[in-house]
């Protein structure tokens, strides 16, 4: 009998590093294949970029609290995310859909509304796609094309010793807005009478359904005449994809507990739900932030940008991934995928 090992045995990292494994470029104008946010081809003059995400009903949405025109927005905004993380500047997406009966022409009007909006907030085309029945649920797959200058490329194995460390807006808001939506949901199924109780709640909330694409601070980066030495978006949380960041690298880093970004809103949702506002932002994921790496020497270009928090430092001691507590203890940062 032929052996059988549970995806479950790999996890997610250990699932893309196995296919990974299995599969050689062989193209001359492949530059990077499997392993950044996006894939690198030669244009000639510039780099072109490439990247997929998709979103499962049941796994990355909920219909009850989701709208669909939110929905149609993030499933833009988080593509677009992974051009920006390249430095790169996003141009056209195609759009795969799986839909059930369920689904009315008018809610797929809905979802194309927002991504229509998406598509105008980051001047991207829409120019194609596919559309399947689907027994169950609702998928959408939404792959993106960008280009960037070949010398401003950022990838994700080149930060360096010594570099700072920086994030862009907040963390953790996007898991406790998720974490509110659910609770309200069952607060709704046990008596459909209830009031949902999301007032001044609307900041995490919307950081959950309706997440921006940081290409402001890629533009604001350009303007200010900073290159990043590395790049990665926040899309599983900031422990794990500082992990990957590092782990390519061949670094380690140090991030300061009191230097983490995290909105007053997320602390409040956090007390509510008893939860810890520090884990939320560490492995909460969602956010779509930016963390990079830049040199010493940029500081003084990035320190007065209200978008960019400097969060730690990168080290050459590549065993050594950590959190420095507020109490000035030193606690390894560890990854969670899915599983
Ligand atoms: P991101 O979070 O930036 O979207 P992922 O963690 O999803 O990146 O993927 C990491 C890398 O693995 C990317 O280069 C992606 O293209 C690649 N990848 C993910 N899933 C597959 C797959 N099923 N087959 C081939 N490559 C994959
Ligand atoms: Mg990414």
């Amino acid at each position: 009998m032929e052996a059988r090992t549970e995806i479950s045995s790999l996890g997610e990292f250990g699932l893309i590093k196995r296919i990974n494994q299995g599969i050689k470029t062989k193209l001359p104008d492949t530059i990077k294949g499997i392993g950044d946010d996006a894939a690198v081809v030669d244009l000639g003059t510039e780099f072109g970029l490439l990247s997929s995400d998709m979103l499962l009903e049941g796994v990355h949405f909920d219909l009850t609290f989701f709208p669909l025109k939110h929905l149609g927005y993030k499933a833009i905004a988080i593509n677009v995310s992974d051009i920006a993380a390249m430095n790169g500047i996003p141009h056209q997406v195609t759009v795969n859909l799986a839909l059930s009966n369920r689904f009315s022409v008018e809610a797929i009007d809905e979802l194309y509304e927002g991504m229509k909006t998406a598509c105008a907030d980051y001047n991207v085309d829409l120019v194609g796609g596919d559309t399947s029945s689907s027994r169950s649920g609702l998928l959408i797959s939404v792959s993106v094309f960008g280009r960037v200058k070949k010398d401003l490329i950022t990838y994700r194995n080149t930060a360096k010793a010594n570099d700072i460390l920086c994030v862009t807006g907040d963390l953790g808001g996007a898991y406790l807005g998720l974490q509110l939506l659910e609770r309200e949901k069952q607060v709704f199924l046990a008596n459909p009478n209830m009031q949902p109780e999301l007032e001044g709640k609307d900041y995490v909330i919307q950081r959950q359904l309706r997440p921006e694409a940081r290409m402001d601070v890629i533009y604001e980066l350009a303007e200010a005449g900073v290159l990043p030495t590395a790049m990665i978006d926040i899309s599983d949380g900031l422990a794990s994809d500082l992990l990957h960041l590092c782990a390519q690298s061949g670094v380690g880093a140090i991030v300061f507990e009191e230097r983490l970004p995290i909105d007053d809103q997320t602390y409040l949702a956090a007390t509510e739900l008893n939860l810890s506002p520090m884990t939320a932002a560490l492995n909460g994921g969602e956010d779509y932030e930016l963390l990079f790496t830049v040199p010493q020497d940029a500081y003084e270009l990035i320190k007065n940008n209200p978008k960019i928090s400097v969060i730690g430092y990168v080290t050459d001691n590549k065993e050594e991934i950590a959190l420095h507590t507020k109490g000035d203890n030193r606690v390894p940062l560890t990854a969670q995928g899915w599983s």
